[in-house]
């Protein structure tokens, strides 16, 4: 029975019925016109998602590290001069991607818990007058601490100093769940997956690059063969695959589009605001901090918060899952021991998240910790309680 409960990681993330259904598919021959039919229409309602009318989707049977990957090598050559902070595991990955390429990576180490660090990329980018960086790598949401980045503040740091370089964003654990604007951000190519805000089991990296990236890409020299855009998108544009495409995942994401565009975007924003700020409520109550320094940077996906001092948030964890049989996130390189993480995206109501707050509270009381049962559950019960869009009569 324990199979119902659902998962608070932060990706992959509980699959709704209908999406697990729309994945069962018989063999379909991905050449003839009922295939084309399905697939056609995907890519550019997937646009929608991405806030862009001029990028291009492109997607590839891969994890959303694929989806970097893909990112990185189409658009970047070896040596190629790139800046990228690094606040989190996430943020940490891309930048060991990237040395793996042979790029010329200039880090910029911010404390877990901060974001981007707009200020100090402009200061950079502005002392660059060859432009020598091509490109600024950001992740939107670190999944690890719980932070949203502004990419707009960042895309405000390039056009002041009036830098070229490229804007690559991974938005791996924010797509679908928090309002992304590629064409207003004036993000080149944004990289995001299928087992996170689209609900979808994991095996898709969902991409979308923009003309500026795809005019770049002509004259890029990393090696790509099966993640190469031009194969991807020539095979595209007659509603094919240069390879087997992943049959059951483009008709899930046919159906979460549809779940999407049905609940209506902004409402979906509006949901994950919702579910985050009881979960924070939550963590008010039992008095442990989040790891996100400010409120601008709380993320809406995601919360990572520190257990007291002397606990081992690995511990908790365990406990919850071996205990009571519900997954939360553990704490990730250094957050490893101190903090654990509620993922509050993709397929959840208020009652679900009130389920994972009552659970992590009762594993906390079995372990010791100095909260109050219930005190967390009620402050979340309060908000919800008013904030609920559901009607009321
Ligand atoms: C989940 C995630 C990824 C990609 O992970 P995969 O396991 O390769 O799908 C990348 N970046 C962020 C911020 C993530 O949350």
């Amino acid at each position: 029975m324990i199979d119902q409960n659902p998962v608070f990681i932060p990706g992959p993330t509980n699959i709704p019925q209908r999406l697990l259904s729309a994945m069962q598919v018989q063999t379909k021959d991905h050449r003839s016109p009922d295939f084309v039919n399905v697939f056609g229409p995907v890519l550019d309602r997937t646009k929608r998602v991405f806030g862009s009318q001029h990028g291009t989707v492109v997607t590839f049977p891969a994890s959303g590290t694929g989806g970097w990957e893909a990112a990185i090598t189409n658009t970047l050559s070896a040596g190629d001069k790139v800046l990228i902070a690094r606040y989190g595991m996430f943020s940490h990955r891309w930048v060991d991607m990237c040395e793996r390429h042979g790029l010329d990576v200039h880090i910029v180490d911010c404390p877990w818990g901060t974001g981007a660090p707009s200020e100090q990329f402009e200061s950079i980018l502005s002392a660059d007058k060859e432009h020598a960086i091509k490109a600024v790598l950001v992740t939107h949401n670190e999944t690890a601490t719980g932070v949203v980045s502004d990419i707009a503040k960042v895309r405000a740091a390039m056009d002041n100093s009036a830098h070229p370089a490229l804007l690559l964003v991974d938005c791996v654990s924010s797509l679908a769940s928090m309002p992304f604007e590629f064409d207003a951000w004036g993000v080149d190519v944004a990289v995001s997956g299928s087992q996170k805000g689209f609900m979808l089991a994991t095996g898709m990296a969902i991409v979308c690059a923009s003309p500026k990236a795809l005019a770049a890409m002509q004259s890029t020299t990393l090696p790509r063969t099966f993640f190469d855009f031009r194969d991807m998108i020539e095979a595209n544009g007659s509603g094919g695959f240069p390879y087997t495409p992943p049959l059951p995942l483009i008709y899930g994401l046919s159906a979460s589009l549809d779940m999407l565009f049905e609940e209506g975007l902004s409402n979906v924003y509006a949901r994950h605001t919702r579910l985050a700020e009881g979960v924070r409520r939550a963590a008010g109550a039992w008095g442990l901090p989040l790891v996100a320094q400010s409120s601008d940077l709380y993320s809406d996906a995601v919360s990572a918060i520190y257990v007291p001092a002397g606990f081992d948030s690995n511990a908790l964890t365990n406990h919850a899952f071996e205990a009571y049989g519900v997954s939360f996130g553990i704490g990730l390189g250094e957050m490893n021991g101190k903090a654990f993480r509620i993922g509050h995206l993709g397929s959840l109501t208020d009652v679900m998240v009130l389920s994972g707050l009552a659970t992590i509270e009762m594993a906390m009381a079995d372990l010791g910790y100095p909260i109050e049962l219930g005190a967390g559950v009620r402050a979340a019960q309060d908000y919800y309680r008013v904030a609920s869009t559901l009607e009321k009569k």
